[in-house]
C-alpha cells in the first residue's frame, strides 16, 4: 500500500488538517532505467512550507493542488537502475510525502548512516544547520565579544544559531516560547540568557535588560513585534539577518510595524534577508565545520520526532503553536 498526501486547499491562515488529502493506493511501482525505488523514512517538515502552499509570488513555485507536497526526506533505496545509487543506500532531497516513490536520483544525495543519526541531515547536517551557519557568518559577520540575540532560539535554526555564537565568544541571548525552552538554551545549548515572550510584558525593556551593552547582531527567525522590540535596542553598525517571519507567515492581511529605517540610518545598521540556497557553493565547507563542532562536542542537537507517516500535517501545523524542541522531524 502507498500512502500520499496531496495539498487540497490553500490555507486560509493557520492551516488545519482538512487543507491536506490522505490517499492510499494499492499499487506495485516498477523502476526502469536510471531509476530508482525509494522507501521513505524521515519527513522534514518546515515554516517555508506554508510559504509554498499559499499562490502568492515567491522565490519558489508554490505547490499545486491535488498534487503531493514535498519537502526534505531521507529515504532507503530499496530497488535501484541508476549508476549512482545501489540498494541499501540512503539518500537525502526533496522529495513528495509518499511512503514510496520511484525517482531518478537528480539532486538527491547519499548520506552516511554510520556518521550521524539519519534524522541529524535534515537538521543539523541539513538545511536548518547550514541556514544557521551560513546565515550567522556570511550576513552577521559575528565578532568575539559582541552580543547577538536569536529569536526562535529554541528552534531547529535559532538553537544552533545560538551555540555557534557561543563557539565564536558572543554573548548569546534567546527568545521562545516556554520556560521550559527557555531552560534548554541555559543548560542544553549554553546560552547567557533567554527571554519567554509570552509571558513578558515589556520585551523592549527584557532585552535590554538582558543586552546590557546593546544588540550587535540579531538573527531574526520571526518577525512581527519580537523583531520590533530587538530593534530599539541595536548598536551602532549592528547587523540584522532576516531569515524567517513566522510570526507573520499566517496573517491574512499585511502586517502593520514599526517603521525600521528610521533605527537603520542613526545606528548605520545592516538589515539582510536571505535564501540558503543563495550559499550554495559554501554548503560543503559549512557542513565540514558543522561535522567538526558536532565530533569535537562543542555543537549539540534537539529533535521533536513525531511516529507516523499520517501525522506529517499534524506535525507542520504544531510549528505555529511551538510544540517543537529543536528539529521538527516525522518518522515514518
Ligand atoms: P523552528 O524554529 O524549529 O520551528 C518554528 C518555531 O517558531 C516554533 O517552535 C515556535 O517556537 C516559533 N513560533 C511559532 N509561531 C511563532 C510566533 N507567532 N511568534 C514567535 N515564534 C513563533 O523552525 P525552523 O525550521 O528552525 O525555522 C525557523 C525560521 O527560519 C522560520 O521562520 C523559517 O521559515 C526560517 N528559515 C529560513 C530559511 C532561509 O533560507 N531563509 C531556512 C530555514 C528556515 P516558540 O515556542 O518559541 O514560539
Amino acid at each position: 500500500m502507498i500512502h500520499t498526501i496531496l495539498l487540497k486547499h490553500r490555507p486560509k491562515g493557520k492551516p488545519s488538517i482538512s487543507d491536506f488529502e490522505f490517499i492510499k493506493e494499492d499499487k506495485e511501482l516498477t523502476i526502469t532505467d536510471g531509476e530508482m525505488l525509494l522507501e521513505t523514512l524521515y519527513v522534514s517538515v518546515d515554516p517555508y512550507l506554508r510559504g509554498r502552499m499559499s499562490d502568492a509570488k515567491s522565490y519558489v513555485e508554490p505547490f499545486e493542488l491535488d498534487k503531493p507536497i514535498h519537502s526534505g526526506i531521507i529515504a532507503k533505496v530499496i530497488e535501484s537502475k541508476n549508476e549512482k545509487f545501489s540498494e541499501g543506500d540512503y539518500v537525502s532531497g526533496r522529495l513528495d510525502w509518499k511512503t514510496k516513490q520511484v525517482s531518478k536520483g537528480e539532486e538527491l544525495h547519499k548520506v552516511d548512516p554510520s556518521k550521524a543519526d539519519l534524522s541529524a541531515y535534515l537538521g543539523i547536517l541539513g538545511m536548518t544547520g547550514l541556514t544557521a551557519y551560513l546565515g550567522l557568518t556570511e550576513i552577521g559577520k559575528p565578532k568575539e565579544g559582541e552580543t547577538l540575540v536569536v529569536s526562535g532560539a529554541a528552534g531547529a535554526v535559532g538553537s544552533v544559531v545560538g551555540q555557534i555564537g557561543k563557539i565564536l565568544g558572543l554573548r548569546v541571548i534567546g527568545i521562545a516560547g516556554t520556560d521550559e525552552k527557555i531552560d534548554m538554551l541555559k543548560s542544553k545549548f549554553g546560552f547567557d540568557a533567554g527571554i519567554n515572550y509570552k509571558t513578558t510584558n515589556d520585551m523592549k525593556a527584557a532585552i535590554k535588560e538582558a543586552a546590557p551593552n546593546g544588540v550587535d547582531v540579531y538573527f531574526d527567525n520571526v518577525g512581527g513585534e519580537i523583531s520590533d522590540a530587538v530593534l530599539f535596542n541595536i548598536n551602532k553598525f549592528a547587523r540584522t539577518i532576516n531569515c524567517g517571519a513566522i510570526a507573520v507567515y499566517n496573517n491574512t492581511e499585511v502586517p502593520t510595524s514599526v517603521s525600521v529605517r528610521p533605527f537603520l540610518i542613526k545606528n548605520s545598521a545592516l538589515m539582510q534577508g536571505f535564501i540558503v540556497s543563495n550559499f550554495e557553493d559554501k554548503f560543503p565547507d559549512a557542513i565540514k565545520q558543522l561535522s567538526t563542532w558536532l565530533g569535537d562536542g562543542k555543537l549539540t542537537y534537539s529533535e521533536t520526532i513525531v511516529e507516523g507517516f499520517e501525522n506529517i500535517p499534524q506535525a507542520f501545523i504544531d510549528l505555529f503553536d511551538g510544540k517543537n524542541k529543536g528539529k521538527m522531524v516525522v518518522k515514518v
